[in-house]
């Protein structure tokens, strides 16, 4: 199907472009043209017409790195360090969830996220990534799913969760139409010993799979792995071969100039996750001195319980405003950057191809928000306003392949209602 998007102001998201009076063709959930209102003429034969009525169309946001599966975790367990949040709130609430948990989390948070603006995300979880699988599918949003592994255990159920994992991939794949790819997710080197790294480093590369983990989150894993290994987080998984494959790193908030010269020359891509590094006081990521070395940063909100929202629009603020309060220069990533972080820096971070620009020959996946609100006025700075001012609340619609998911504010493929309903229920059932 042929569809027309006209009188809107398009942001490509490369090279700071703004078509301030533009219109996009899409066919089959592929972008075939982007031009301005004067080229209009020749395509007012397609039936399929939508009038953005002066709104700002943008590339939909790649949120990098979160945990779905925890989302009815939110506010549970603030104002704690990541060590004592983990090991007294998360974990022992992670044990008692439940297929039904999962399922009102997951829900819960496709919602959110379709709702602000997010046409893809990045998932690592361990339980119950079928279901995930599955609301990925029926709600139309693209993801990369990745089932966390967790090396403390014998080697034996390591090989199982490896095992595990490697079937999800091969499985989940299958489901929604395209839209789903895999990683293989090592949880953090402080949870997964070299030999566990090195059977799943194995079997990445045996199946051409990217790699996925947390990485020198806080100060305190660091220095316990320099205590452990006698070297650095960064040199040691250089050595086991983890960075061969295509890797996307967590956080990488605590590294020297040497880690990141080591991230630099495998071209291993950083999933940046601001609030949640700042609600858990982890730091902040060397992120200044990671785009002066050209390398690939994107951005992540991590999991509700430790942000305490997935709004990209917010994430993207805080990552163009921190390390310029932290390194005392405003010129520190711009907004240009911290936009491609959110948008195409994204897509490339997860490996997919032809995602993440308002470009021809792109995937159909995009966002359109309300231009008129008072707080993105004077109208003309529209990036600056999209990251300085806006929020996930200015979305008015939401594609992705080219298929409307939002509309008018209203997700049209999830009940807003009932989700909202189960995941309350759910939470109490799991406090009680
Ligand atoms: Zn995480």
């Amino acid at each position: 199907m042929k569809q027309l998007f006209y009188n809107g102001v398009i942001v490509t998201g490369e090279n700071q472009v703004v078509i301030p009076d533009g219109f996009m063709v899409v066919e089959d959930g592929v972008i075939e043209v982007v031009g301005t209102q004067d080229q209009l003429d020749q395509f007012s034969s397609i039936p399929n017409k939508v009038n953005l009525k002066g709104n700002w169309l943008i590339p939909g946001l790649i949120n990098t790195h979160g945990h779905i599966g925890s989302t009815l975790l939110r506010g549970y367990g603030d104002d704690l360090p990541l060590a004592t949040w983990l090991e007294t709130k998360m974990w022992p609430m992670e044990a008692k969830f439940t297929d039904e948990t999962i399922n009102a989390a997951a829900s819960l948070a496709i919602l959110e996220m379709l709702k602000s603006g997010t046409t893809t995300f990045l998932e690592m979880y361990h339980l119950h990534l079928d279901l995930i699988a599955n609301l990925v599918d029926t709600s139309g949003i693209r993801s990369c799913l990745t089932r966390g592994m967790i090396g403390l255990c014998s080697k034996t159920e390591q090989e199982s969760k490896l095992a595990e994992a490697l079937q999800l991939s091969r499985d989940l794949r299958k489901i929604g139409q395209g839209r789903i790819t895999t990683m293989l997710a090592p949880h953090a080197p402080y949870t997964c010993p070299p030999e566990f790294l090195e059977m799943i480093v194995h079997e990445a590369k045996k199946q051409h799979l990217p790699i996925h983990t947390h990485l020198s989150e806080t100060a305190k894993e660091v220095s316990e792995h320099f205590t452990k290994y006698g070297k650095r987080p960064v040199e040691h998984l250089a050595e086991i071969g983890v960075f061969d494959v295509h890797t996307l790193i967590a956080h990488g908030v605590h590294l020297t100039d040497e880690e990141l010269d080591i991230l630099e020359k495998y071209q291993v891509a950083v999933s940046h996750n601001p609030m949640s590094n700042l609600k858990l006081g982890s730091g902040i990521a060397p992120v200044g001195k990671m785009l002066k070395k050209q390398i690939l940063v994107s951005i992540g909100t991590d999991s509700a319980a430790s942000n305490n929202n997935l709004d990209m629009f917010q994430e993207m603020r805080m990552a163009a405003l921190i390390h310029k309060g932290s390194s005392e220069d405003p010129t520190v990533v711009s907004a240009n950057e911290a936009f491609l972080m959110a948008t195409y820096n994204g897509a490339k971070a997860l490996g997919f191809d032809s995602l993440g620009l308002v470009e021809v020959g792109y995937a159909a996946d995009f966002v359109i928000v309300n231009a008129e609100k008072p707080h993105l006025q004077p109208n003309s700075h529209v990036l600056s306003h999209l990251v300085y001012s806006a929020s996930g609340a200015d979305v008015v619609e939401v594609y992705v392949n080219g298929k409307c998911l939002v509309r008018d504010g209203q997700c049209l493929t999830m009940d807003e209602e009932q989700i909202i309903f189960y995941a309350n229920k759910a939470f109490k059932k799991l406090y009680s």
